[in-house]
């Protein structure tokens, strides 16, 4: 099914694209950057940015002007007319509220969504695209936000963590005498795990790694990393996700990583299975028997968390142990992980904008995929059952 929108004002104006500040705490970034303006104008967009919404990613007003935008003074100039209204995080209700009727947001909008927020988009008919619903295919890696993001979070996990060690990260040869490099374990090697990897490498730790999916071992290896091999069966499920385990799996892959874990100074965890809880995959019995001074950089706190003691958004100290569950590390690198997300939604947009309109085709994989709400209707599947849940509580 293709359906085609011209714009509201017509076929004369390009569709405005809209990007309003962020109001989540802490959230830095913005889906647009000076690089991705003229890609947007260049597919016919007429591109709006709410003044100050590129701060904290260091691209100030002037700089999005100078690359082609338009500067709006206010929310409500932002978002007039606006056909596609592009944010990084979710909309609250309020937010939702807000949008013009019948307009196209793209965001982050996970199957959790609160009831409340899915009941105003249906209200005010709005046709929603999730960064979270682009499938991983090859044909849609340049729209996929997680994958660029889930990069940068593995980065800065590292750098967290080494921040935090009572030790260098490399081997030092000195005059004081040598200087034995840290033990970094990565638990889960996909996207953030693989650069975690990378980084911790780079700072000249001795790296090991664990996955489900024996099928990454190269990769690990290729980083200069020891893919630790478990006699274990395979979890691989569908699309290069691990599919979810059952307790007397990780009981058993509980025991045979903890002596890795006693011994490592740095433990990143990325270990994830889509729609799931995240495994636990550190007790706090094997966190009492860690290293004096070790830290875990739980990047699956906002699914559960990998480590038993793990609480969102916090650090916790066990023992001579910190456990740091912080959430959305993307968001404090601002400027690459922008840099990046515009570039994804440019290439989201080159999708579905053709000859300046928008254009859904929901025979297309990545458009179907994408579109969890259009016309009324909630399309995504878990989003729907979300959507039930909260009628039901109310
Ligand atoms: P993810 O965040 O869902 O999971 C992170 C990692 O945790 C995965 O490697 C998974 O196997 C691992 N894991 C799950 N349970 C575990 C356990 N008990 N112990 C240890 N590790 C465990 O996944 P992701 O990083 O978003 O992506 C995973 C894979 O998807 C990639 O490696 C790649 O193969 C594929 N992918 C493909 C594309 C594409 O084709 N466009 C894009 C991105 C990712």
């Amino acid at each position: 099914m293709r359906s085609e929108w011209v714009g509201r004002l017509g076929t004369m104006a390009g569709v405005k694209f809209a990007v309003p500040r962020e109001t989540v705490e802490g959230e830095q970034r913005i889906p647009l950057s000076p690089d991705s303006i003229p890609r947007l104008k260049g597919l016919g967009l007429e591109v709006w940015a709410q003044a100050g919404a590129g701060r904290g990613a260091g691209f100030v007003d002037a700089s999005l002007a100078e690359a082609g935008a338009e500067v709006a003074p206010s929310l409500s100039r932002c978002l007039q007319g606006a056909e596609v209204v592009c944010k990084v995080q979710p909309p609250s209700a309020k937010e939702a509220a807000a949008l013009p009727q019948g307009s196209a947001l793209i965001s982050f909008l996970a199957a959790s969504t609160p009831a409340e927020v899915l009941g105003q988009l249906v209200k005010r008919r709005i046709t929603a695209f999730s960064f979270e619903l682009v499938p991983r295919i090859s044909r849609a890696q340049a729209m996929d936000v997680l994958s660029s993001q889930a990069s940068i979070g593995g980065y800065k996990a590292v750098l967290v963590g080494a921040s935090r060690l009572p030790k260098i990260l490399p081997l030092q040869m000195t005059a004081a005498g040598t200087i034995a490099p840290a033990r970094v374990l990565v638990m889960g090697a996909g996207v953030a795990g693989l650069q975690a990897i990378a980084t911790a490498r780079r700072l000249g730790a001795v790296v090991e790694a664990t996955d489900v999916r024996p099928a990454v071992k190269e990769e690990v290896q290729s980083l200069g990393a020891t893919f630790v091999e478990l006699p274990l069966e395979a979890q691989e499920g569908e699309g290069g996700y691990a599919r979810e385990q059952s307790e007397e799996f990780l009981a058993r892959q509980r025991e045979l990583t903890a002596e890795r874990v006693e011994q490592s100074d740095l433990v990143i965890t990325t270990a994830a299975v889509p729609g799931r809880r995240a495994p636990v995959l550190i007790t706090k019995e094997l966190v009492a028997k860690m290293r004096a001074g070790s830290v875990i950089v739980d990047l699956a706190a906002d699914s559960g968390g990998n480590c038993e003691l793990t609480r969102p958004g916090e650090e916790v100290q066990a023992g001579a142990v910190t456990i740091l569950g912080w959430r959305n590390l993307p968001a404090t690198v601002p400027t690459t992980a922008s840099l990046m997300l515009a570039r994804n939604v440019a290439a989201i947009a080159g999708h579905l904008i053709q000859e300046g309109k928008l254009v859904l085709d929901f025979e297309d994989e990545i458009t179907s995929s994408m579109c969890a709400l259009h016309d009324g209707q909630i399309r995504n599947p878990l989003m729907q059952e979300s959507a039930q849940v909260g009628a039901n509580r109310s």
